[in-house]
């Protein structure tokens, strides 16, 4: 374990509150276990509603002041905290790995750097695009005028915390918002150690406040709290649906990125190399912890044995080990209540009639002696099954197969999810037509989990409400319009 990385686990840790680590003798603990050993790595405060209350105040004390700033003057803050997150890569990576279990070849290669790029792209546009827009209207000289919200709430959950962390917090505060954060009990530290390097980097006190602590208690504050002028909310449909119903009820508008449950479908011409190749790094990417991941394979019925036999070879090739192990291809379930809740779906997957092609098993690789770990597994059945009909989110996959077009279009509509899709034909005609219809936030062609930012990022249905990130679109989510018209 690096130095820093030592220091920072072994140091207090708790809420941070304009500028101040909030740290208190008789506060509850959540301790944070790194899911590849099950030993506790670090111990982290809860925070009360007296500390929600108190990060909304300072937030909303350092909105004028924040919200006053130039964008070239804010784009240079985030510039500065994209500087502080490269000089300590590979603290923060480690971190990552060793809070949720994912690979340090993911952690390095994907979430860290396209974190800083987040922090970059959104100080970038905001010095480019317009807060106001002329309106071309008849005997009268009309402007819509947008300007920030001001105090902003963000929940998040635990399989991606830093990237979603950036993903969300960034445009808000490129926009002039100040942001009041409350991470999952589960993977904190990344974030904490975030607000870290944001003291460091003399981010104005205020700006970004932590709360540690429940959903129950912190989180149901943040969204009845007076001051709160708009939330965030990144996780399960279940939990989206209570936290829109009580925003709703308050009249603060809600942004709501939720779960998946995503469809590949694979054509009868489709590159099949590619096509397992991806698919399989779909399910054992983050161990299949990915909101946006293909879960449902939808196969053409002549090539289906080829298929299947392709991507099995591929997914009982994958190296599963210790996240810090450069050559482990797939780390543990962060938790063993994720692990146990992966296991309770197969078993009732194959109640319920089911076949198993590859089965998936809790298992303790080489060096490994405990841990959340567990194999890939692949069934197949019919579309009414658990297993093919709700989120496992683990490293499990469900295959059908489809006679026509038209089949495999009903089978992607018979849930109600739609975050991610994808298509796998050489026939672009093909493709392009079945993109359009699939009633998802998004929908890729001969790939799956495809992320840039400037390419809108977001669900429908059961997978979301209201946004979507990573693109123009969300910086100017945290702008609120107001129209200035004067008649001629
Ligand atoms: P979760 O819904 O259980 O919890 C998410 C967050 O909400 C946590 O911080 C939790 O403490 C908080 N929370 C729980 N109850 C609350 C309440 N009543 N009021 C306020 N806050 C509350 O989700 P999870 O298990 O942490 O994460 C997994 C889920 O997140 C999966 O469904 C996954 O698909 C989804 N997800 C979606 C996206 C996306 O971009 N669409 C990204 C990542 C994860």
């Amino acid at each position: 374990m690096l130095e820093d990385t030592k220091a920072f686990l072994s140091s207090p840790l708790g809420s941070f509150i304009n500028n101040q680590w909030v740290l208190r003798d008789d506060a509850a603990i959540s301790e944070i276990i790194d899911p590849c050993t099950t030993e506790t790595i670090a111990s982290v405060q809860r925070g009360t509603e007296a500390d929600l209350n108190a990060a909304v105040d300072a937030a909303n004390e350092a909105f004028p002041a924040w919200s006053a700033l130039s964008a070239d003057e804010r784009a240079g803050h985030l510039h500065r905290l994209a500087d502080a997150l490269e000089a300590n890569f590979d603290t923060i990576a480690e971190i990552e790995t060793l809070d949720v279990g994912k690979t340090i070849t993911n952690t390095k290669g994907f979430d860290i750097p396209f974190g800083v790029d987040c922090l970059r792209y959104f100080a970038d546009l905001s010095k480019t695009l317009p807060t106001d827009t002329e309106l071309d209207i008849k005997d009268m000289e009309a402007r819509i005028h947008r300007v920030p919200y001001g105090v902003c709430g963000f929940i998040f959950p635990w399989n991606f915390p830093y990237n979603l962390l950036l993903w969300g917090i960034v445009p808000a505060l490129a926009a002039g918002n100040t942001v009041v954060i409350k991470p999952a009990e589960l993977t904190p530290l990344s974030t904490l150690f975030f607000a870290k390097l944001a003291e460091a980097a003399e981010l104005p006190a205020g700006v970004l406040n932590v709360v540690t602590g429940s959903g129950s208690v912190i989180g149901n504050a943040m969204c009845n709290h007076p001051k709160m002028k708009r939330v965030s909310f990144t996780g399960s449909s279940e939990v989206g649906k209570q936290i829109g119903a009580t925003c709703g009820g308050n009249l603060i508008p809600c942004k709501l990125e939720l779960g998946g449950k995503g469809a590949a479908v694979v054509f009868e011409d489709a590159d099949l190399d590619l096509a397992a190749e991806q698919l399989s790094a779909a399910i054992t990417f983050n161990t299949g912890q990915v909101c946006c991941t293909a879960t449902r394979w939808i196969v053409h019925e002549s090539v289906a044995d080829a298929f299947t036999q392709k991507v099995t070879d591929l997914l009982k090739a994958v190296k599963i080990g210790h996240g810090l192990q450069e050559d482990t291809g797939m780390g543990p379930m962060a938790s063993e209540k994720q692990r146990q809740t992966v296991v309770d779906y197969l078993q009732k997957g194959q109640a319920q009639g089911a076949t198993a092609l590859l089965a998936g098993e809790c298992l303790r690789p080489e060096g490994c002696e405990k841990g959340y770990f567990m194999s890939p597994s692949l069934l197949t059945g019919d579309i009414d099954n658990i297993c093919f009909k709700e989120e496992i989110f683990g490293p499990s996959a469900y295959l059908t197969t489809f006679t026509d077009e038209a089949d495999a279009m009903k089978q992607v509509h018979s849930i109600e999810y739609g975050l991610a899709n994808s298509v796998f034909t050489q026939d672009m005609e093909r493709a392009n037509r079945v993109a359009n219809n699939m009633a998802a936030g998004n929908n890729w062609i001969n790939a799956h989990n495809v992320f840039a930012y400037g390419l809108p990022y977001g669900g429908v249905n059961l997978s979301g409400l209201g946004g979507g990130v990573n693109s123009p679109e969300t910086y100017y989510d945290y702008l609120r319009p107001q129209t200035v018209a004067r008649p001629l």
